[in-house]
């Protein structure tokens, strides 16, 4: 799916480790999707969101530790 139907669904919005800072969110599937303020991690919805189903994302804290292709060269 494209960038935009990915921001439509992600549920970075509602996470309890979320910190908005008027950054493009949709953090796995964004190249570098290290988020700027984002620092902590209190919890992550990603296992529960569509995108992660839909695109068979295998990660999580994709704003802490980064993109899912970001994730999975760093193995
Ligand atoms: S998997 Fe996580 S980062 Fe990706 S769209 Fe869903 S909630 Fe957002
Ligand atoms: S990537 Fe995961 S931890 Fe980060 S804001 Fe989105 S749901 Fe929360």
């Amino acid at each position: 799916m494209d960038k935009k139907q990915a921001i439509g669904l992600c549920l970075c919005g509602m996470c309890p480790s979320f910190i908005d800072c008027k950054e493009e969110i949709a953090f796995c599937i964004i190249e570098h999707g290290v988020s700027t303020c984002i620092k902590k991690e209190q919890g992550c919805l990603c296992p529960g969101c569509p995108v992660q189903a839909e695109e068979d994302f295998q990660h999580v804290y994709y704003c802490i530790r980064g993109s899912e292709s970001e994730q999975s060269h760093a193995r």
